[in-house]
């Protein structure tokens, strides 16, 4: 049996190794290696693949956030609603541009953003929401767009964990994530659904001005060269990095497929298991499985970790500690307890490896050592 990785990207690799080793020597031969035509391309595949009129590069899905609440002209004292469950770079550009993070807890079956504590966190300075589309499932964008549009706030969502799931809208449309809200966020870090070989990001957004105010920000500022409208930031993709991720693209359906494959063969040892929870599917999103994370129930996590650590199966904890406990954003607004979902959701995750390339007999090598451990 291969070894079994959280995220196999040597494997994946393998498989496409002559094309992505021709394109990366492409760009090399013609040292186009900033903004280069490999750019411009993979900015068009990925505005057809999400069928969204701007995709602007950037260097990665932290900055790409950050770049939002630029563009969107939020202002030191503007509240943004963020989820208490997440990747800290949600909550981190949010207290580094000086604006106010204002937490909310998440639903206990979708791990996403909680609209009915949404609703309860507006107060008259709030400007924006960023829902999370955590573990590679939308949250609900039905609700937080008619939220967003009751209460005139921009929605920025946060889809570097859900590239490629689709939302089915209560008009009878089905969009991808990200396509939904005013601005979508995305990183290409190495371990995400569509992953370069380094850093990288991207902003969407079907908004022609908010397009242009973002292509300044990205840039210094800059429209017309040497001339700052705007104060901006150097964030770009380069055009290695873009060869590579037009290729991946190609393939990003098929690796969600095999994502989807692997959870449901993971479903399938799991759901009558009565320590573990398995992931709850939304009726209203696709799934493209970022992680595949189980819920334990009256069992040892750390335990159940050290069990499997000790077979050579990696898995891992998203996400261990709140924001509001994190010792950076302790708030004398939040207190242990404010966020029960999110609380216990950190005490009891555990997630599986999962990536494109598991086969069959890795995929019972975990369920049956997971079992074992559970039937102890
Ligand atoms: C990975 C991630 C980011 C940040 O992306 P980087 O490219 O690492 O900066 C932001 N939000 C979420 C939910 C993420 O998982």
């Amino acid at each position: 049996m291969r070894n079994i990785a959280m995220v196999d990207l040597k494997a994946q690799y393998e498989k496409i190794k002559p094309e992505i080793d021709a394109a990366i020597q492409q760009v090399i031969d013609t040292t186009a290696f900033i903004n280069g035509p490999a750019v411009k391309e993979f900015q068009a595949a990925l505005e057809k693949y999400l069928d969204v009129k701007h995709v602007i590069p950037c260097a990665n899905g932290t900055d790409a956030l950050q770049i939002s609440m630029m563009a969107l002209g939020l202002k030191p004292g503007d509240e943004v609603i963020a989820p208490s469950f997440t990747f800290i770079a949600t909550a981190e550009v949010i207290a580094l541009l000086g604006l106010t993070p204002v937490l909310v807890d998440v639903d206990p079956h979708t791990f996403n953003i909680d609209p009915v504590a949404i609703r309860k966190a507006i107060t008259q300075k709030t400007k924006a929401i960023v829902p999370v589309h955590l573990f590679g499932q939308c949250a609900d964008m039905d609700e937080i767009m008619q939220i967003a549009g009751e209460y005139n706030l921009f929605v920025i969502e946060d889809v570097a964990q859900a590239i490629g799931a689709e939302f089915h809208l209560s008009s009878g449309k089905t969009v991808k994530a990200g396509t939904i809200g005013h601005v979508g966020c995305t990183s290409f870090f190495p371990s995400k659904n569509l992953g370069c070989y380094g850093d990288g990001g991207a902003i969407f957004t079907n908004d022609d001005k908010i397009a242009a105010k973002l292509r300044s920000v990205v840039n210094h500022g800059m429209t017309v060269r040497y001339y700052h409208d705007d104060i901006g930031v150097n964030s770009r993709l380069d055009s290695i990095q873009a060869a590579i991720l037009k290729i991946k693209l190609k393939y990003l359906d098929t690796y969600a497929e095999a994502r989807r494959k692997a959870a449901d063969a993971y479903d399938a040892a799991f759901s009558a298991n009565p320590g573990l929870k398995v992931p709850s599917r939304f009726a209203k999103s696709t799934h493209v499985f970022h992680q595949y994370t189980l819920v334990t129930t009256n069992l040892d996590r750390g335990k159940l970790q050290e069990y499997l650590a000790a077979k050579n199966i990696p898995a891992m904890i998203y996400y261990p500690v709140p924001i509001h406990l994190q010792k950076a954003y302790l708030d004398p607004r939040y207190k242990p307890g404010d966020f029960p979902v999110t609380e216990a959701l950190s005490k009891a995750v555990i997630s599986l490896p999962m990536h494109t390339e598991l086969d069959e007999e890795q995929i019972a090598f975990i369920t049956s050592s997971v079992i074992e451990f559970t039937n102890q």
